[in-house]
């Protein structure tokens, strides 16, 4: 019997028209063989981790079923990044036609550098926790956190949520409001 994995996978862009970027990978994700595309965040605004002087962030988060093992998956999603035009410089976090970092698989916990299980970069990013609670609001990470736990930790200035109206975070009313 094929059992099925649950992965999280989280997408960025900051150039090349971002927007299409990361919808281009969004369908591409569906294209990997055996995976499924569950469901996926808004697509989100963030402004760039490390060097400053690049275009501001488009980023989502989606939720796959898979029947591939982790490296193999790893190794589908480099595939897709490359087919998006990712070429990759020396700068760490700099400019990116597409991103794919495999947030969760599973409960699995791994501190390979090759794949690290949990992203390290999950327990603090904005423009991911937010997503991530938008696809999964219950969930819990493998080391016991809850993800919505770790979002109240996490300001989300900066972070704007595009859809036919973009948002913000009220961070009183902890509620997505219009921007003005
Ligand atoms: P970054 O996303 O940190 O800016 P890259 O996308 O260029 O950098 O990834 C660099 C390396 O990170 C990849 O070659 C990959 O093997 C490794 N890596 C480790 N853990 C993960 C993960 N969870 N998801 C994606 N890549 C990972
Ligand atoms: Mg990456």
């Amino acid at each position: 019997m094929i059992t099925h994995s649950t992965v999280y996978v989280g997408l960025g862009s900051n150039l090349n028209n971002p927007v299409h970027q990361v919808k281009q990978g969004l369908r591409a994700l569906n294209t990997i063989p055996t995976a499924h595309l569950l469901t996926h965040s808004a697509l989100y605004r963030s402004k760039p981790l490390g060097p400053p002087n690049q275009p501001d962030y488009i980023n989502a988060v989606a939720v796959l079923t898979t029947g591939l093992p982790p490296l193999t998956l790893l190794s589908k999603l480099q595939t897709i990044e490359n087919k998006q035009g990712r070429v990759r410089g020396a700068e760490r976090w700099g400019p990116r036609t597409l991103d794919l970092d495999m947030l969760l698989y599973d409960n699995r916990q791994s501190q390979e550098p090759q794949l690290t299980l949990p992203h390290p970069g999950l327990y603090e990013r904005a423009f991911v926790l937010y997503p991530l609670y938008e696809c999964a609001p219950d969930l819990v990470l493998p080391d016991g956190q809850r993800v919505c736990d770790l979002m109240q930790l996490c300001p989300a200035e900066g972070l704007q949520k595009i859809g036919v109206q973009t948002l913000v975070w009220a961070i009183q009313t902890k509620v997505w409001t219009p921007l003005k």
